[in-house]
């Protein structure tokens, strides 16, 4: 059933930060309607004194939790929609990147084309680290040129959500999806 007056947004300011401790976070929580999934509730937290923010999501109707494979075959593809919890896993098979290491554990609604700007971004920022050698400079390179070949069309790739959460989905009708166990 479709609500039709979804809940207000909230906002609670002056709240303890989980990074510096300072009671300068502020909490937001609204409700979207999405297309695929129904309502989704929306988290996010900002603190004034650290800067510190992070955001996740919730389907308020929960979906199975499952593997979600994609084959990214042109720039079509790149619109692709891409709800991923905090909770869930998002790997580059074809570039041997992965969330664990470079994208925290930020929920968000984005397409194919956002997933590989924040890995870009990331990368760009590892990229940067006078304490890799030259060969994992290379190889950051390397993953930066994939990546901005798959933008223009010029690469297939392969993108994986693993989401025991039930709050993600790759919504296309080219995704391969495997149930998972909770
Ligand atoms: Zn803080």
């Amino acid at each position: 059933m479709q609500s039709e007056n979804p809940r207000d947004m909230l906002i609670v300011e002056k709240q303890q930060c989980p990074v510096c401790g300072e009671e300068k976070a502020t909490f937001t929580e609204y409700e979207i309607e999405d297309a695929y999934a129904g309502p989704i509730a929306i988290f996010s937290i900002k603190c004034q004194a650290c800067g510190f923010k992070n955001s996740d999501l919730e389907f308020i109707n929960p979906g199975t939790p499952a593997e979600y494979t994609l084959e990214v075959e042109s720039k079509d593809d790149l619109n692709i929609r891409v709800i991923k919890a905090g909770e869930c896993e998002i790997k580059i098979p074809t570039f041997r990147i992965s969330v664990d290491s470079t994208m925290g554990s930020e929920g968000f609604i984005s397409n194919v084309e956002g997933v590989l700007n924040r890995f870009k971004a990331q990368v760009e920022l590892l990229k940067n680290d006078d304490e890799l050698d030259k060969e994992q400079k290379t190889k950051l390179k390397n993953i930066l040129k994939g990546i901005e070949q798959v933008i223009w069309g010029e690469k297939k790739m392969t993108l994986k959500l693993i989401d025991k959460s039930g709050n993600s989905a790759i919504v296309s009708d080219k995704v391969q999806t495997k149930k998972l166990k909770k």
